[in-house]
Formats: structure tokens, sequence, C-alpha cells
């Protein structure tokens, strides 16, 4: 399969058709700008179970994805689409770069859930932006912004009630969007534990990549009991 762009967590192939892709999901597993690596065996095959799951059930909800379906352990076929350069989070409880950016505790409840846009610059490190930005920037018009806060805030509402089914937290997550083939805005990408922090709802014990961002205890050990719990378990 011809290659058409590698990234730090997964492959994207061609296909025979013009229109869709194949992303593959690599063990590789990269924090802090990259400067933290390492390979986690199986990671891949997990996060395109998770991904392929949740996507299925925001396309059942009426959210548009690139998905179409999952090919194998590590393979899913999705329509090509046109990436903007944004990173849209969308936080329900205090962590991570908000906490170290506003001097606030982890754990604290958001209501509503904040909205944030990062330029997806490898060079900047990825900062913070304004809709003011990203009109200076030409990174998207503005009912595109306005579509992905919207869309955003749905996948929240979505995902938030699953997890809180099956025993977790959505504390944050990370999307990214891109125009597909018909013209339509959708959410591209992964949405996995490497992209979504998730807490024991009981215990508030961490099962997400901040296990690897900070050695907090096995990476796959977290991930599979995301997977155990949205699968029913
Ligand atoms: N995130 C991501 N990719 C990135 C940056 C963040 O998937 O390049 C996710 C991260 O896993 C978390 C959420 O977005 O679920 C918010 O991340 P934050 O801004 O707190 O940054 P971090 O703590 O990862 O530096």
């Amino acid at each position: 399969m011809e290659k058409l762009y590698e990234g730090k967590a997964k492959v994207i192939y061609k296909t025979e058709e013009e229109d869709k892709v194949i992303v593959f999901f690599k063990d590789s597993a990269t924090a802090f700008d990259a400067t933290k690596k390492a390979e986690i065996e199986g990671k891949g095959v997990i996060n395109n179970t998770i991904s392929s799951l949740l996507f299925e059930l925001l396309e059942k909800s009426g959210i548009k994805t690139h998905y179409i379906k999952k090919l194998s352990e590590r393979e899913m076929l999705v329509w090509k689409a046109k990436r903007f350069d944004l990173e849209v989070v969308v936080r329900n409880i205090t962590a991570g770069s908000l906490c170290k950016r506003l001097g606030l505790e982890e754990g604290l409840e958001l209501k509503p859930p904040l909205v944030e846009f990062f330029y997806k610059n490898d060079q900047l490190h990825d900062p913070l932006i304004c809709v003011e930005h990203i009109r200076l920037l030409n990174l998207a018009e503005d009912w595109q912004v306005q579509s992905m806060k919207e869309m955003a805030l749905k996948t929240n509402q979505v995902l938030r009630e699953f997890f809180k089914e099956h025993g977790l937290l959505l504390v944050d997550f990370k999307l990214e969007f891109g125009i597909l083939p018909d013209g339509s805005l959708a959410v591209i990408d992964e949405i996995s534990p490497d992209t979504c922090r998730l807490w024991d709802a009981k215990t508030r014990e961490k099962l997400d990549k901040d296990r690897f961002r900070f050695d907090l205890g096995d990476l796959m050990e977290g991930y599979r009991r995301v997977l155990e719990k949205i699968q029913g378990g």
C-alpha cells in the first residue's frame, strides 16, 4: 500500500478509491512534543478498536465523521478529508494544560464545558488560539469555527453520557475536523485514550495517556480497562 502520511501514532495509506484512505494505528506512544517516546505493544490494536466503536456511536447519534468501517485489528477505512490545522479541546473537569496555564487545581468541574482551539503546528508547539487568531491565520471560516464548536459540544454530550453509563468520567478530549469529499464538515482522526482523559468514576484512577506522560502505571492496563468497560464489562 502507498503511504500518504506518517504521524506519531498513525499511518495513512492510499486505497484504490481516490476518496477513501486507510488509517493504520501504530504502537508508538509520544508525549511532551515527542521528547518522551516508547513502543507499547498492542496499543494500536486497542486504539483502533476504541476509536471505531466511538465513531460508530457518534454516527448513530447524528454526528458526521470520516469513519466508514473497521477493516482489521489495526486498520480503519475512512473518507479522505481536507484537515483543518486546528485541535479542538472540550473540557468537563480541569486537568492538563488548563491547570498549568491558569493555575487551577486539577479535578474541578467545569459548568458549562469549556471549548478551546489550538493551532496544530509542531514548530510553534500547538499554541492555544482564539477565534480572531483563526481568522488572522485563515485557518477556517467563521461559520466553520462555529460549527466545529457546536459539533464538539454535541460530541461531548454523547461521549460523556456513554462513558458515564460505563463507569468512566470523561475529563477532556481533543477532536480534529476536516472537509469530506461530499463537502461536509466532519470529525476526523481518532478518539481514544491517547486523545481523551478518562478516569474511573468511582476511584478517579487515571486510565488514559496520563499514565504514560507521568509514569502513573501500566498504560495498556488502563486502556484495556477502558475497552472492557465500554464493551459492557
Ligand atoms: N490532546 C491530544 N493531542 C494533543 C494535545 C492534547 O490528544 O496534541 C488531548 C489530551 O490527551 C487531553 C486533551 O487533549 O485529553 C487536553 O489536553 P491538554 O490541553 O490538557 O494538554 P496536555 O496536558 O496533553 O499537554
